[in-house]
């Protein structure tokens, strides 16, 4: 199992640092988890491309962690010249957020289908909304969706998958909780979106100090990491984004908590469990 940090960003846009996205990838299977902000130029850069994709698995509706699923869809439709259809699982609302999507497309979509012949109808999209504890496979990956905490954003999934060979937790925005700890048990690497919350409390800004209530920072995930006894750590979604020499303050700060290996993400960092 391969796992590409297709965005490491946050909403604060950055030039190194695509939108929060992940890519799972086992052989020729590939999931893309969460679809922010340039996420097709980073998933190109991987060696993949939407027609590649054997699911979009989303945590959340946040705008950061969606804003180019139309992207995505988009170019599924057109590279598959119409004939693949896309599946796509998130939380409940899924299903209308791609319906409005794909209205917010309609004008492109008539005109694509006017100029090409393959092309008789719009983009083939399976939504299924599921429900913490859903269980599910795609192809051999098996993946267990739990509930996590980011309120008032709701509902919230983690994801956690498992082959013959590995297990990855792909946890969203969220605090500490129960359902973290599921996904995360005994896992080969463990992807959290965290924040530095000793940096944040110093902005200026009273907005930025509103994210505090709902992330992990970077203490919180190490120490989730020892409680449930993961080999790797790794840190995504990074606010404020650490530069590299910055790297090491943030590693010994996750290492006062967390025995194992503590990975700093940078976009297309590829993790082989
Ligand atoms: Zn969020
Ligand atoms: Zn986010």
């Amino acid at each position: 199992m391969e796992i590409v940090l297709t965005g490491t960003g946050s909403p604060l846009p950055d030039a190194n640092r695509a939108g929060p996205s992940t890519l799972v990838k086992a052989d020729d299977c590939h999931v893309l988890v969460d679809a922010g902000r340039g996420v097709l130029m980073r998933m190109a850069a991987a060696g993949s491309l939407p027609v590649f994709l054997s699911g979009v698995l989303l945590t959340h509706l946040h705008s950061d962690h969606i804003c180019d699923l139309n992207d995505v869809i988009t170019t599924h439709w057109i590279m598959s010249q119409g004939n693949g259809t896309l599946a796509i699982y998130g939380p409940p609302g899924t299903q209308e957020f791609v319906d409005r999507q794909m209205h917010a497309l309609e004008a492109d979509i008539g005109y694509r289908i006017e100029h090409h012949d393959q092309l008789t109808s719009g983009p083939k999209v399976d939504v299924t909304e599921l429900s913490p504890g859903a269980e599910f496979s795609i192809n051999d990956f098996r993946i267990t969706a739990a509930a996590t905490q980011h309120a008032p954003v709701h509902p919230t999934l983690g994801y956690r998958f498992e082959n013959e060979s590995a297990v990855a937790a792909l946890v969203g925005d969220t605090v500490p909780c129960g359902g973290v700890d599921e996904l995360a048990a005994s896992a080969d690497a463990y992807v959290q979106t965290v924040i530095r919350s000793d940096l944040v409390k110093l902005a200026p800004n009273s907005m930025l100090l509103d994210i505090l209530d709902y992330h992990s920072d970077v203490e919180d995930a190490a120490r989730t990491a020892e409680r449930v006894g993961v080999k790797r750590l790794v840190l995504t979604h990074m606010v404020p984004a650490p530069l590299p020499e910055q790297y090491p303050e943030w590693i010994d700060l996750a290492k006062q908590h967390f025995d194992g290996e503590v990975v700093i993400g940078d976009d297309l960092t590829t993790i082989s469990i």
